[in-house]
């Protein structure tokens, strides 16, 4: 069967949701493709839920860029449609005085992408905030917060079927093919169920699979696909009362952001995520040992931690397209000037700051395809 459409996307991931809802508000007529069975399974619900403030990335970097805007217009779309989040703050904490001068580096990297509102705080003025904190400094970050992802993915996709978009579950997508003679202008999708869409424009928001799926897209140029890393991050949850009210932060570490404190909406805390580079995208099992680095980590900001508090959480996998040891990589977003296919848009790399960054994403989209 072969089916007529004017644009699809390809995962329903907060992502994929939020260029298939900004698309169809330009007036396109939408399908949103998602191989699992339902939206939102993949690292959309596997993530902290930060509401990045933008603070540690590269000035002028599309991670910096994204961040920035999609942090303020995620605030604004989350007051607007009633989605739960927070804007409880952060605390980036120094835990030895060399570590003070670290600060000073991230403050000064903030001021470069626009993220004025850091405060450098001395050890009395963080513990007058958060009074079990043990620190020598900290950055304060009221910018930071956190939301409700599920409830963001619901009103995004009732924002795209409001619009007269589609979400389609169950629908892996096996093969795309770009230049067909019989199709001339438009990109050939296949689906597992042997279904064959032929549309205008499709959008590769497949997440850990997006560059897998690349490689299957026939007349897009090979060097034009990254290489798929995987670095997993675990969590570990702690039973009872959370002994902060804000996010903590050690400084960053290679690959991720260190073992950090963070709280849902229920006051609930966890810690995580650390950073192990995998093999498989689908190693989303929570080693418990992994739990015994955990205490020695968030002791250094959080002595109070008592032994046998931390019990194992879930995991996510970073979407990486740089490897162990090289510098993090930014997000790939590649439209027809970047690869020559015509109607196509790849996105790789999508790790955090993508929840954060998800309107700016869907709206750089959606402007490269107008
Ligand atoms: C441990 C961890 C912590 C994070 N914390 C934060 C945070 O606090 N704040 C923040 O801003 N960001 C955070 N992120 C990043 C954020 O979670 C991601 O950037 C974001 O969820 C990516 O969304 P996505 O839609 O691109 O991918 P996904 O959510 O993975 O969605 C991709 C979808 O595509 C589907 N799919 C795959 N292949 C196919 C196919 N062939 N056909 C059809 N469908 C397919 C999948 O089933 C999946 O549903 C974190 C990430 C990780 C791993």
């Amino acid at each position: 069967m072969t089916e007529q459409v004017d644009t699809v996307v390809i995962g329903a991931g907060v992502v994929g949701l939020a260029a298939a809802r900004a698309l169809a508000l330009a007036g396109r007529e939408v399908m949103l493709l998602e191989a699992a069975e339902s939206f939102g399974t993949g690292t959309s619900a596997r993530n902290s839920e930060v509401i990045h403030a933008g603070i540690y990335y590269p000035a002028g970097s599309l991670k910096a860029r994204l961040c920035v805007q999609g942090r303020q217009m995620l605030y604004d779309y989350c007051a607007e449609s009633g989605i739960g989040h927070r804007r409880c703050g952060k605390l980036i904490v120094a835990t030895s005085a060399a570590q003070v001068d670290e600060l000073r580096a991230i403050q000064a990297g903030a001021a470069a992408n626009a993220v004025e509102d850091l405060r450098l705080l001395t050890r009395e003025e963080a513990q007058a905030l958060e009074p079990q904190l043990a620190c020598h400094a900290a950055l304060l970050s009221p910018s930071t917060g956190i939301v409700d992802s599920h409830g963001l993915m619901l009103a995004l996709l009732g924002d795209l079927e409001h619009a007269g978009g589609l979400l389609a579950c169950h629908s892996e997508v096996i093969g795309l093919a770009a230049g067909m003679e019989s199709v001339p202008g438009a990109i050939e999708i296949t689906v597992k169920d042997g279904t064959v869409l032929v549309a205008r424009q499709v959008v590769n928001a497949a997440g850990l699979h997006a560059p897998m799926l690349a490689r299957l897209t026939r007349r897009l140029p090979a060097r034009c696909v990254p290489r798929a890393y995987f670095a997993k991050g675990s969590y570990f949850t702690l039973g009872g009362r959370a002994p902060f009210t804000r996010l903590i932060y050690p400084v960053p570490e290679p690959g991720g952001l260190g073992v950090h404190l963070t709280l849902d909406l229920g006051g609930q805390a966890k810690f995580g995520p650390d950073v192990q580079w995998v093999d498989s995208s689908a190693d989303l099992q929570v080693d418990p040992k992994r739990g015994d680095a955990f205490y020695a980590e968030v002791r250094r900001y959080w002595p109070g931690l008592p032994d046998g508090a931390l019990q194992p959480g879930y995991a996510g996998i970073r979407p990486k397209i740089s490897g162990p040891g090289e510098p993090a990589a930014d997000f790939a977003i590649q439209g027809p000037r970047e690869h020559g296919v015509p109607g196509l848009v790849n996105l790789f790399g999508i790790e955090s700051p993508g929840l954060t960054s998800c309107l700016a994403i869907g709206a750089a989209v959606a402007a490269m395809l107008a």
